[in-house]
């Protein structure tokens, strides 16, 4: 069967799946019954779409509306997957097509309208057509409780039994009523394997540092969690070894994993990762996938992750046993670069490398955030929730100032010396340092010469990194990094908008461990907090992280 990882990233251009999907894609992929329940927009739709294609045989897809069955057809066809729909949408040269590439085997997956499952001929048709898999989307329809009821929907489970394929159903609605009556109507009473799952995991702490000196700055958040198992990413290899080698050094026990290592070498380092307490990983992302270790204490980034999937996934191989875990992830402006960089310089075609360049300001905005990162993070998976108080921004609020003002001498600076600078050039022209690159261009004579004098120079630096977190300029990759100005920078220049950005991101990575954290009179508000969250957590499945109620 064909790597559904790969088959994600070479038929619908994702490099990573979102929360769940993995998990889930792969019971099916099994042949699981399997009953998942997401939160819409989580991306149900390619956990029986990536299976469909990765079997054999034809999925059948049941869903409730023709509007809903044209998009997801148009949108395989575009990526050129053989899919069809039969409902009474259709006109008469549509169902002839559907019905030929059906005949012919060519179909990998046919929706169908509830109403059709009615229909004497349909059951027997699937049934030479080799239908392989049945999957239910908005499950929730055959559930008398809700609004949706459909009465068509309580035929899937006859058409289950007589062509005995596995069942996957998917839906956004999580009470207890609801999914008792999905498990008996569509799935005879027993319970298939199941993910119920938002997307939080509450018992992460989230914390972000702005990069000064990695190597010292990740060197203090391990000393603080002494003995504690950890994995730290980084961005290439060469930084995986310097970095262990230094952890060793400093008396922690720390070993490399990266994708250049001998296949020999990684098991060892996958095994011992999994029997040794308080062992340190220092990896690429090549590690992670199958690693099943319910106590990883911390996961640290010591270079900005390429996306926010991707972000969310590493720090999400912390703390599955539920009891609190943390996290920090450094970023500075030459992560910015270098994520611009690979994305711009990659083979893509120039309309994904726009939604990579918009996961990667997603991931930008988490990390510039000025209130709770969980509300932003989970906002971005389509959740909604209240500030969580376990992040780093919910324990002591950002610092921001107006920097409207800032902002547009900076930008104005960036477009009088024609764009062609990075931020160093840029900072001694705002600060009136008359540096020999200033003289020799004679930027000593611009109008924005010295009208920065009232920043430092690091606060200026922090002022760039953020214009280009929040994607304002743009370094040029092929113009060694030098700014351009975008299109969401005009209304701040033109005066129409102001922006506030923080003051401070240094000081996050040096949080003391939790443990240190809490004086004396926080900690009864600190205890009852934890006890909230924990409930939380209880009612939404964690600490399991997942259930699987039929093992
Ligand atoms: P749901 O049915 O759960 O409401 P959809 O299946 O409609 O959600 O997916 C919501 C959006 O998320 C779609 O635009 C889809 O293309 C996108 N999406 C799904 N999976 C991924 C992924 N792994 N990476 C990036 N985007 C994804
Ligand atoms: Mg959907
Ligand atoms: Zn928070």
């Amino acid at each position: 069967m064909p790597d559904p990882a790969e088959e994600l990233a070479r038929i619908f251009g994702f490099s990573d799946f979102r929360p769940g999907q993995a998990e889930i894609v792969e019971a099916v992929m099994r042949g699981r019954n399997t009953l998942a329940i997401m939160p819409t927009g989580g991306g149900k739709s390619l956990c029986f779409q990536l299976p469909a294609l990765c079997r054999e045989g034809l999925t059948v897809v049941i869903s409730p509306l023709i509007a809903l069955m044209r998009d997801q057809v148009r949108a395989l066809r575009a990526v050129g997957v053989e899919a069809g729909a039969l409902n009474s949408g259709n006109t008469e040269e549509e169902n002839a097509e559907v019905f030929a590439a059906l005949d012919e085997g060519r179909l990998k997956l046919l929706y169908l309208a509830p109403e059709r499952l009615a229909n004497f001929g349909t059951q027997s048709l699937l049934h030479r057509a080799g239908c392989s898999l049945i999957a239910v989307d908005e499950a929730h329809c055959v559930s008398q409780w809700g609004h949706d009821f459909r009465p068509d929907y309580l035929r899937i489970g006859e058409l289950r039994e007589m062509l005995d394929v596995p069942l996957a159903a998917f839906t956004a609605t999580a009470d207890a009523e609801t999914r008792e009556e999905i498990v008996n109507r569509l799935f005879g009473g027993v319970q298939p394997e199941t993910f119920l799952r938002g997307f939080d995991r509450p018992n992460i702490h989230l914390a972000f540092g702005a990069k000064d000196q990695p190597r010292k700055q990740i060197l203090n958040f391990v000393a603080a969690r002494k003995g504690l198992s950890g994995i730290v990413y980084c961005g290439t290899r060469a930084r995986t070894e310097t970095l262990s080698q230094a952890l060793r050094e400093a008396g922690h026990p720390a070993i490399c994993y990266h994708g250049g290592m001998e296949a020999g070498a990684r098991r060892h380092a996958e095994t011992r990762f999994q029997q040794e307490d308080g062992l340190i990983v220092v990896a690429t992302v090549a590690f992670g996938m199958g690693i099943d270790k319910p106590d990883i204490r911390w996961v640290a980034h010591s270079d900005l992750p390429k996306s926010i999937e991707g972000y969310y996934q590493e720090i999400g191989r912390a703390g599955r046993d539920g009891a609190p875990a943390e996290t920090l992830t450094l970023y500075g402006a030459d992560d910015i670069r270098l994520r611009r960089s690979q994305i711009d310089e990659g083979l893509a075609p120039p309309e994904r490398k726009e939604a990579d360049h918009g996961r990667l300001n997603a991931l930008l905005g988490l990390a510039e955030a000025i209130g709770c990162r969980r509300q932003r993070l989970l906002g971005y998976f389509g959740e909604e929730s209240q500030p969580c108080g376990n992040c780093d921004l919910c324990d002591r609020p950002a610092d921001v100032f107006d920097a409207t003002d800032a902002v547009r001498k900076g930008l104005s600076a960036c477009l009088r010396t024609g764009e062609s600078y990075g931020a160093g050039h840029l900072i001694d022209i705002l600060r009136g340092v008359e540096t020999e690159k200033v003289r020799g261009r004679g930027h000593q004579n611009l109008p924005t010469f010295g009208v920065g004098k009232d920043l430092s120079k690091a606060m200026w630096e922090a002022v760039f990194r953020q214009m280009m977190g929040r994607d304002l300029i743009r370094p040029d990759a092929e113009r060694h990094g030098a700014f351009r100005m975008t299109l969401a920078a005009h209304p701040i220049l033109r005066g129409e908008e102001t922006i506030f950005l923080r003051r401070d991101t240094l000081k996050s990575s040096e949080r003391p461990a939790a443990k240190a954290l809490v004086s004396e009179e926080d900690a009864p508000l600190l205890s009852a907090l934890k006890a909230k969250r924990r409930a939380l957590a209880e009612a939404q499945g964690a600490p399991a992280y997942i259930i699987f109620t039929d093992k």
